[in-house]
């Protein structure tokens, strides 16, 4: 469900038309809903009803300073993957304090950084990155709170690259070594369990994967109570999201019509399944979602530059392109897309979506059915709030896009796009080549 629909002929973000923020702000522009954000981290709260729960929302998936608030207000701690996230959070106006601090290669100066501002635990992937956080820990003179990331070894029937929790995967420790991993780690000075962990994977459509995972750790999750009296079990994030369907999924009615086999994950089913084998273990939980909250919760403005028809195929040109929107190249992944102003009098028409940058890779969707749009039209690129911004770069010197929050009537300019001159800033010509 999200707050994306048509009022009459013309797409509107809440209660804001589109085509006024694409006016005001330019094309390329992400656009978030506060509102749908909101409504995703209360019903996924709700469904987790009977547990010990703590929401600790992903800031990977989008990290502006905005959305960080809005986060920080409505009470979710962060899960955080860099030291530059840690300061993402406290420049927010959020604390470390009901945060963890994740990733495979954390350096000193990161760790460092996470301990002095109290956050609630890191979450080991090695040993050796435990002993390097008793060091850090050591010099500073405090004890550091850690979980270790257990990799559970199942499989999240999700994209290749997104698949976390199988033994090949870089993530984590295997399950059978985790007993003396923790014997290891309690005889360090510095260093107090307070958790354990795992994630296995991200745009999970089925709670199979997840029961798979949490019962095979259930039984060294008793065992770490009882031998070192953990607090928490994080069982990661992964909720899936709708790309098919992107725009109908907004409504409840949509869900309703979906077949019981065929309707994708919903935070409600994902509780069902979990909460009755998590509530007998007594912990707090911790769940790490990034995409659930934020995926729907952002649409990509751009505009048409050409249609160009060709012999066999045509081609609509539009002015984002894959450094804005990584995602269709890199995991080839589908995002709708809706034009800002609908006409049914309109022809249809089949064309490949493709971004202006050199790459054939600059492709957003092949043979694309849509309302006929030509030059200067603009048109909506739907689920692309987790992962789209957060993941843009400045491939063929183009500028980062612009980004704007909108919640209720009120909409806000929330990152300005940018300049050639903040592009090239750090930029010099070297002395010998003057
Ligand atoms: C990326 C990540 C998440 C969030 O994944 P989503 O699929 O966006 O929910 C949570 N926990 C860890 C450790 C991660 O690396």
């Amino acid at each position: 469900m999200h707050r994306f629909h048509y009022a009459g002929a013309d797409l509107h973000c809440e209660s804001v038309d589109l085509a006024a923020i694409a006016r005001l702000y330019g094309t390329p522009t992400y656009v978030y809903s506060a509102g749908t954000m909101a409504d995703n981290f209360q019903r996924l709260q709700a469904a987790m009803a009977g547990l010990d729960v703590r929401i600790c929302y992903a800031a990977k998936a989008n990290s502006n300073l905005a959305v960080l608030r809005h986060f920080s207000n409505l009470g979710t701690g962060f899960d955080l993957v860099s030291g530059g996230e840690i300061r993402r959070v406290l420049a927010a106006g959020g604390t470390l304090a009901e945060s963890v601090f994740a990733g495979v290669g954390k350096t000193e100066a990161e760790i460092a950084l996470a301990l002095e501002h109290g956050i609630h635990a890191l979450h080991v992937e090695s040993e050796p990155e435990l002993a390097r956080i008793n060091h850090v820990a050591g010099k500073l003179g405090v004890v550091a709170p850690v979980a270790f990331r257990i990799n559970p070894d199942v499989d999240a029937g999700t994209h290749a690259k997104i698949t976390t929790g199988k033994s090949g995967n870089k993530f984590g420790l295997p399950l059978r070594q985790a007993v003396a991993a923790h014997e290891a780690a309690a005889k360090l000075k510095h260093i107090r369990i307070r958790g354990v962990q795992m994630h296995i994977g991200s745009q999970l459509t089925a709670a199979g994967p997840f029961v798979a995972a949490v019962e095979k750790l259930r039984p060294l999750v008793a065992r770490l109570q009882a031998d070192h009296g953990i607090e928490y079990f994080s069982i990661g994030g992964g909720l899936g999201i709708v790309y098919q369907d992107a725009l109908a999924s907004g409504t409840a009615a949509w869900w309703e019509t979906q077949p019981a086999d065929r309707r994708p994950l919903t935070p409600e089913a994902y509780g069902a399944a979990l909460v009755p084998l998590l509530e007998p273990l007594g912990l707090k939980i911790l769940l790490e979602p990034g995409r659930f909250l934020t995926g729907n919760a952002g649409v990509l403005l751009t505009r048409v530059e050409h249609l160009k028809r060709g012999a066999d195929k045509n081609f609509l040109i539009v002015d984002a392109a894959m450094n804005d929107l990584v995602r269709p190249a890199m995991y080839e992944s589908y995002h709708e897309f809706v034009p800002l102003h609908r006409d049914s009098s309109r022809r249809a028409l089949v064309a490949d979506i493709v971004g202006p940058v050199c790459e054939s890779g600059d492709c957003f969707a092949h043979d694309r059915r849509l309302q006929e749009v030509g030059e200067g039209e603009l048109l909506a690129c739907l689920s692309v709030g987790a992962y789209g911004f957060a993941m843009a770069g400045r491939y063929n010197t183009r500028p980062l896009p612009a980004e704007v929050l909108v919640q209720g009537s009120a909409f806000e300019l929330v990152n300005a796009r940018e300049t050639f001159e903040q592009m090239t800033a750090g930029e010099k010509i070297p002395a010998f080549l003057q």
